[in-house]
C-alpha cells in the first residue's frame, strides 16, 4: 500500500494545504481520502497518472474535505475521462457532490463524459469495494464524520484516516492494530470538544498498538508557534509522523 500526502492542514492553512491523500493498493486502486478546497490542485501537481482515479472517499461535509470535488470533476472532464469515478461516503454524499458542482458549474453534470457513481456506507457494516474492506466509526465532530479503515486483504496492509474529530472507544475498536493511522490533530491537547490533538492522537496509537500514527490537521497558528516543540515530540516517539505535502511512505 503506497501513500502519497496530497495535503496535512486543516481548511485555513494556507502552507500545507486541506487534508487529504491518496491510497494507491497493491492491486493498483487508487483513493482519494477527502477532497476539501485547495486539494484538486495539489493532487494532480503531485499524483502520476492523476486520471487513474478509482475511488474518492468522503469523511463527512465541510468544505476542507468536499469542496474540492467540482474542480476535480471538472479537471478530470478537461483530461478526457470517460470511466466512472466512485465517490464513497455517509448517506447524503450523492446530494452533497452533485449540489456542490451545481453550484460551481451549473449544467456541468450533463457535460461530464464520465459518469460520478456513490456508495453509501454506514458504522454498521463492512463494505468490499474495490477489493478492499471498508470498515468506519462515527468520531466526536461538530458534523456526522466517519473514521475510516481500510484493509487489503492482498498485502495484508491496513490503514486508518480519521476524517475530523475526537476519537472514542468506537475509533479505538476500529484502529486496533493498524499500520498506519493519519488522525487529525487539532491543537497539542485535546481542547477544542470536536476536535482531537497531538497529545491524544499519539495515546490513540500506543493505547491501540498502531505501526505508524501521522499528524495531520494541526491548527496552523499552533503549528506555527509550537514548531520547535512539535518536531522534539516527534523525533522523541518512534513510528510518529508530521508529514507534508508530496511525502510518500510505503507501508
Ligand atoms: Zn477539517
Ligand atoms: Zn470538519
Amino acid at each position: 500500500m503506497e501513500i502519497l500526502f496530497i495535503g496535512v492542514g486543516e481548511a485555513c492553512d494556507s502552507s500545507h494545504g486541506n487534508n487529504s491523500t491518496l491510497v494507491t493498493t497493491a492491486n493498483g486502486t487508487r483513493i482519494l481520502l477527502d477532497c476539501g478546497f485547495s486539494v484538486p490542485h495539489h493532487y494532480f501537481r503531485l499524483a502520476s497518472d492523476s486520471l487513474e482515479l478509482d475511488y474518492v472517499w468522503i469523511s463527512h461535509f465541510h468544505g476542507d474535505h468536499f469542496l474540492g470535488l467540482p474542480l476535480l470533476f471538472l479537471r478530470l472532464w478537461l483530461m478526457g475521462r470517460t470511466r466512472p469515478l466512485v465517490i464513497v461516503g455517509q448517506k447524503g454524499v450523492e446530494r452533497k457532490a452533485l449540489d456542490a458542482l451545481e453550484l460551481a458549474y451549473p449544467g456541468f453534470e450533463d457535460k461530464l463524459t464520465f459518469s460520478i457513481e456513490f456508495q453509501v456506507i454506514s458504522p454498521r457494516e463492512t463494505a468490499t469495494i474495490g477489493g478492499l474492506q471498508w470498515s468506519t466509526a462515527l468520531t466526536q465532530h461538530s458534523q456526522y464524520n466517519l473514521g475510516l479503515r481500510l484493509d487489503d486483504g492482498e498485502d495484508k496492509k491496513c490503514l486508518y484516516y480519521s476524517g475530523d474529530g475526537r476519537s472514542n472507544n468506537q475509533v479505538r475498536e476500529l484502529i486496533h492494530g493498524c499500520d498506519l493511522a493519519i488522525h487529525e490533530s487539532f491543537d497539542m491537547v485535546d481542547t477544542f470538544p470536536y476536535h482531537g490533538s497531538i497529545t491524544s492522537s499519539l495515546q490513540l496509537a500506543d493505547e491501540c498498538e498502531v505501526g505508524q500514527i501521522a499528524l495531520v490537521h494541526l491548527d496552523h497558528t499552533m503549528r506555527k508557534k509550537e514548531s520547535e516543540r512539535i518536531k522534539k515530540i516527534v523525533q522523541a516517539r518512534p513510528g510518529t509522523l508530521l508529514p507534508v505535502s508530496g511525502d510518500r511512505i510505503t507501508l
